[in-house]
């Protein structure tokens, strides 16, 4: 769980990317834990659908925090509201986008774009949200990396690098401010099936179905991790 800085009240979650996918599972999750939650991502239809069912399910309130988070005023926007809304004590950040075609095949405004999303608006957000919440007592930031950060030849070298940033960052964020009640958890997720594959160039079907697992089999399992104090969680597939 994370920390409880509001006593027994678990505080507010923001998940980036809760439209679909692996964030629309940790939302789901997390309601069920007793969070309450902002939902971020673009598609506003989804996200609305989300929330509604969410508080039919679990009487939580849930927010929907429509961004852009590869534009620099959708990142000021949800940077703000970690600054400024002080129930907020869990990031999940989740959105990202991914490729598998080979650097030199690769369209530069493509790797830009997965730059600004993957590393650039995760970091700004992190640096609102750690200060925050070291302020309001405690808090717990969530990284969703890849185990392509620890293998960037698998798929598109600029993803890869992506996540091992991401990998580098938390390790560094959690050496800063652990003694200050922030949790830090980086999530190296394999192969999951989403809509991620689709955009990235090579539908989760094409994969052997023996490597990947369900949203939730990842959210499952990451939130065990979470639960275990681990700091790196690498979701693994379930037996069958
Ligand atoms: P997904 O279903 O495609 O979800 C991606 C989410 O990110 C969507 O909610 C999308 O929502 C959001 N997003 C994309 N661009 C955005 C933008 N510019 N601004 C705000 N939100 C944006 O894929 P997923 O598999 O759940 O991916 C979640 C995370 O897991 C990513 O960081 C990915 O790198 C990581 N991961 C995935 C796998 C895998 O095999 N699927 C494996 C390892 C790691 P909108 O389109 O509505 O904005």
């Amino acid at each position: 769980m994370s920390n409880t800085p509001l006593g027994n009240i678990p505080g507010r979650a923001l998940v980036t990317g809760a439209s679909s996918g692996t964030g629309a599972r940790y939302a789901h999750h997390l309601a069920l834990r007793g969070h309450d939650l902002t939902l971020v991502a673009r598609n506003v239809e989804r996200l609305e659908t989300l929330a509604a069912h969410l508080r039919a399910e679990t009487g939580r309130d849930v927010r929907v925090l429509p961004a852009d988070l590869s534009r620099a005023d959708g990142v000021q926007r949800v940077a703000q509201a970690l600054r400024e809304d002080d129930t907020l004590t869990l990031l999940v950040n989740n959105a990202g986008i991914g490729a598998v075609a080979p650097l030199l095949q690769s369209e530069p405004g493509q790797m830009q774009a997965m730059i600004d999303l993957n590393i650039s608006a995760l970091t700004h957000l992190t640096m609102a949200a750690a200060p925050a919440f070291v302020a309001r007592g405690g808090g717990t930031i969530i990284n969703i990396a890849s185990i392509v950060g620890l293998h960037p030849e698998l798929l598109n070298g600029v993803y890869g690098a992506s996540k091992a940033y991401v990998l580098a960052y938390s390790q560094s964020l959690r050496h800063e401010l652990a003694d200050k009640g922030l949790r830090v958890q980086a999530v190296l997720p394999g192969a999951t099936g989403t809509e991620f594959w689709d955009l990235a160039g090579r539908p989760a079907s094409e994969l052997p179905a023996a490597i990947v697992m369900s949203a939730d089999d990842m959210v499952r399992s990451a939130l065990a991790g979470l639960d275990q104090g681990e700091f790196i969680t690498i979701p693994s597939l379930t037996d069958p």
